[in-house]
């Protein structure tokens, strides 16, 4: 069988792989950016008291969007709720980027390395995915994706924190960066993880919203609030989108024990918070014993660390596999660690202490 040319051309996802056993060692998943923590005890048990499983849920996930609408002080039709963030992505990419009537592709911009997901997206839509490169830093070039702009643009992805390499863009640079990009192009601001930056001057994304007709604000449950197995996240941003982004919509894509945890968990939002800050403080205790170790990674805001290994990713990830940690090695480029249980953390600083393939050491 012969699928579509775009889809014929697609990598496939690789998704981060479970730990194998170890004699001795407590498997650990570092691999998939997941928390270790789980959801707050609330969320549950707001799925287990479900009783409508025989019904269709709420076809536009009415419920969590009024709780949505009501905590972030945004309009109801302001949101849309998609399976995970990605489902909402997936969304926006097929109303607003393509191929023409005259076979010309739309191009989205995006940085790379970033999100796995955006080549495959992008591409299956049947628009031209448009890959900048990230500074050494492993931050976003924002000048380079300005010029990157042509008249087929359509969208940009920004991500923020940047899965995997980890630094977060600023509230000054965004703003300076919209400023440089015409109206009419889509410019999703990808916050996967905005509940775990710590810096000087974060990103305010709905402030962005408000102002900008074309900043689509992207979010999701599955990181802070510890609910990936249930794929429930959503886009904010104004009529100009969300009526198109209705269009498209998958029908009762957000289901009904989604629906009822991500309403419990956002209801107990200062525990959420809390299990963050856990997070948070491990995150900058592992990053600090591998600068103490002599590492070089670039700053990260997110639940993970980036390790730049280049040739010796997959080895790295093969050394922590022998002592069952399973973490994320993108070949030639680096290896991605998430922030795990305490124990798991430590084995990994450990590893990095030895560890003796890093290039540029002797
Ligand atoms: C994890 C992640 C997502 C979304 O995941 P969902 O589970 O689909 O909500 C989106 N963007 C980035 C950058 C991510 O890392």
């Amino acid at each position: 069988m012969t699928p579509r040319e775009a889809v014929a051309a697609l990598p496939a996802y690789s998704a981060g792989k479970p730990p194998q056993a170890a004699e001795g060692f407590t498997p650990y998943k570092l691999s998939s950016n997941e928390n270790p923590l789980g959801p707050v005890p609330a969320a549950a048990q707001a799925l287990r008291d479900v009783s409508t499983l025989h019904r269709y849920p709420n076809p536009g996930a009415e419920s969590l969007r009024e709780a949505l609408a009501d905590q972030l002080q945004v309009p109801f039709s302001d949101i849309v709720t998609g399976a995970g963030s990605l489902g909402a992505l997936t969304q926006l990419i097929s109303a607003f980027a393509g191929t023409g009537q005259n076979g010309q592709k739309d191009e989205v911009i995006y940085a790379w390395r970033s999100f796995e997901a955006y080549p495959i997206v992008v591409r299956t839509a049947g628009a031209q995915d448009v890959a900048v490169p990230v500074a050494e830093d492993g931050r976003h070039d924002l000048a380079a994706m300005t010029e990157a702009v042509t008249d087929r643009t359509k969208t940009i992805l920004l991500c923020t924190p940047n899965n995997p390499t980890g630094p977060a863009l600023t509230h000054t640079e965004v703003t300076e960066f919209l400023k440089t990009i015409p109206q009419n192009i889509v410019v999703v601001i990808d916050e996967a993880y905005f509940e775990f930056v710590r810096s000087a001057d974060p990103v305010d994304a709905l402030a962005l919203y408000r102002e900008h007709s074309n900043v689509v604000v992207l979010r999701t449950f599955s990181k802070a609030h510890g609910l990936a197995g249930l794929r429930v996240g959503y886009a904010i941003a104004q009529p100009a989108v969300t009526d198109h982004l209705r269009k498209v919509a998958v029908p009762f894509a957000v289901s009904a024990v989604a629906e009822a945890a991500a309403m419990a968990s956002l209801s107990h939002i200062d525990e959420v918070h809390q299990r963050v800050e856990t997070i948070v403080q491990e995150r900058d205790r592992v990053a600090s014993a591998l600068a103490d170790a002599g590492w070089a990674i670039p700053e990260t805001q997110g639940n993970f660390v980036w390790l730049p290994l280049g040739s010796a990713s997959v080895d790295f990830a093969q050394a922590a596999g022998a002592q069952a940690l399973a973490v994320r090695p993108f070949d030639g480029e680096g290896v991605r660690v998430s922030v795990g249980e305490p124990e798991a953390n430590d084995r990994f600083i450990q590893l990095c202490r030895t560890y003796s393939g890093r290039p540029g050491l002797s």
